[in-house]
């Protein structure tokens, strides 16, 4: 697009310098307000930070002096500004400096890219990745320490697949580990080996990860900050106004308020602090942290770990897995530890976050959030509607999932995950529990709100991604498979809800964020195409063309 900044608005020699004269007007935009009394406008006037407008152009053109921006939207689609409300924003930056294998669609390619990173190593030193998986090469089979071994001799290489819970090392990084084929796998982890000889093949599953991954140097400060600055980099560009970074704890949360003290970042963050332990510790004891640094920063939640994942069957199921009838899954935290954290989070402001996948995990999650609700009623609490969350909500018994609405808790998902994992969750689960296998029409049906996000970077996490996940509930190659309940996918209204006005719910903003309306901050999303109205698989392509941030374009695509 050719540039959009200072483009004049109809020429004319006399403006009328006044108190209504707005900082920058923005007009001829398709703009999608999401708020149901004016769902459509043509032009935005902002004044510092805030929209003091949303109407006709020819009424905007009245706010314009001469010290007004004036932005031609050339007719692009326009959206409250994009939030990601579950991502873990290091994760992300370090998947950008480490060798990122997304997309990689052979083995073939898979090597090129880890040799190209050879050649820029020195000799020795650890080559660090993540994102490939094997399931579109042919044949799908896991890349082995022998494939590394020939383009990577002389450095480490430990590479994880996409899902987390598994990785490739070479043969040198398994040196190191001391892994021989006379290694036992440890609890919770398999080291692969071959079958005739019995040595391992270089793949290893969950906790066998750990007997790698332990020896690589931790990154420093400096490029834990750089972790962040690429992360957010990352983000603007795709469009994301806000993030939610589910989970931190006490030193990543100061590398992150530096970065806004020191002006280097302009993304919104909500920040969550891991809990029990230190962090959470101290955000009870020091309470919420609302709307630092120009409203950029707030930290008011707790983020607890529940039970594992559905692709490694570590997510925590009511009933044994269908592919692996020994298992019925984990959870990862006692229920005696949280009880005294959650009352003690709702008198003291403090909103709960919890990952649970599995049915079994949402189960009891619930009734502990419910037990706390009981325990601390809402005139003991700092904030009467606690808006507590669960992560993820992925696999829902029937008769839990009103419980969300009932209770008022929110449904924070990932439309990704649906759409990766409809190549196993059958599997796992059988037939009769995908009914309420990432729900999302049936938990909005039942009045609960969703609050959209991406898992980044377990996940891609681009926003055109989860929309379309969310609208088409296939894979982007358009694959669906037996059982996967088309019916639950969501309208495109529905879908442009959890990634604005749901996300600001969530995070207690509503009345500030999630839709374009006057007296909110200036935060838009400005794509290269209409997604409430082109086909499916176009979604993909379209890209974000311009991200504004309180009032300020913080990304321009000038291509
Ligand atoms: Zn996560």
């Amino acid at each position: 697009m050719r540039c959009l900044c200072a483009s004049l608005l109809i020429g004319s020699a006399m403006t009328v310098v006044s108190a209504e004269t707005a900082s920058t007007v923005f007009f001829n935009g398709n703009i999608y307000t999401v708020n149901e009394k004016q769902p459509r406008a043509e032009a935005i006037a902002v004044k510092a930070d805030r929209i003091v407008f949303v109407g006709p152009n020819t009424e905007a053109e009245k706010l314009r002096g001469d010290h007004t921006g004036v932005i031609d939207l050339q007719g692009r689609a326009v959206f409250p500004g994009f939030t990601d409300s579950h991502c873990h924003i290091f994760g992300i930056g370090e998947r950008e400096m480490n060798l990122n294998l997304e997309g990689v669609d052979t083995l073939k390619d898979f090597l090129v890219k880890v040799q190209e990173r050879v050649t820029t190593t020195p000799a020795g030193k650890w080559i660090t990745g993540r994102g490939w998986i094997e399931t579109f090469w042919k044949p799908p089979h896991f890349p082995t320490h022998v494939d590394l071994d020939k383009i990577a001799p002389a450095n480490p290489v430990f590479l994880i697949r996409a899902d987390g819970h598994a990785a490739v090392a070479n043969f040198a990084a398994l040196k190191i580990a001391g892994i021989t084929r006379d290694t036992a796998n440890p609890f919770g982890g398999e080291i692969l080996k071959d079958k005739t000889s019995g040595e391992p093949t270089g793949l290893l599953l969950d906790n066998a990860m750990d007997l790698v991954s332990k020896n690589i140097p931790l990154p420093t400060e400096a490029e834990r900050q750089r972790a962040l600055l690429t992360g957010v980099e990352r983000e603007i560009r795709l469009g994301w106004c806000e993030i939610q970074n589910a989970g931190s704890e006490l030193a990543d949360q100061k590398i992150i308020r530096d970065a806004f003290a020191t002006g280097k970042i302009k993304i919104r963050v909500i920040n969550a602090a891991y809990g029990p332990g230190e962090a959470a510790r101290k955000l009870l004891q020091d309470g919420p942290i609302l709307n630092a640094y120009a409203h950029r920063f707030t930290q008011r939640t707790i983020k607890v770990m529940f039970d594992g994942a559905l692709g490694s069957r570590g997510a925590a199921l009511l009933e044994p897995y269908s592919d692996k009838p020994e298992t019925s899954g984990y959870l990862t935290q006692k229920e005696s530890e949280l009880e005294p954290m959650f009352e003690q989070a709702l008198r003291r402001g403090i909103q709960v976050e919890t990952h649970a996948i599995g049915d079994r995990a949402n189960r009891i999650i619930l009734d502990l959030y419910e037990r706390a609700f009981r325990t601390v009623p809402p005139e003991q609490r700092k904030i009467r509607e606690p808006r507590w969350r669960v992560e993820h909500a992925q696999i829902l018994s029937a008769q839990d999932l009103p419980r969300f609405a009932k209770l008022g808790v929110i449904a924070s998902m990932q439309p990704s995950h649906a759409i990766s994992d409809l190549f196993f969750a059958p599997a796992r689960l059988g037939m009769e529990r995908l009914a309420g296998a990432y729900a999302w029409q049936s938990f909005l049906t039942s009045g609960a709100i969703i609050c959209g996000g991406s898992d980044a970077p377990i996940e891609r996490g681009e926003p055109m991604i989860e929309f379309y996940a969310v609208v088409a509930r296939k894979s982007i190659r358009g694959f669906s498979g037996e059982g996967w309940h088309p019916e639950q996918a969501v309208s495109r209204e529905q879908a442009l809800k959890m990634l604005t006005l749901s996300p600001a719910y969530a995070a207690f903003e509503e009345k500030d964020k999630g839709t374009i309306d006057i007296g909110k901050l200036a935060d838009f999303t400005i794509l290269s195409a209409d997604i409430m109205k082109i086909p499916e698989p176009e979604i993909l392509k379209t890209r974000c063309l311009m991200n504004v941030i309180g009032g300020e374009i913080v990304f321009e695509d000038r291509q």
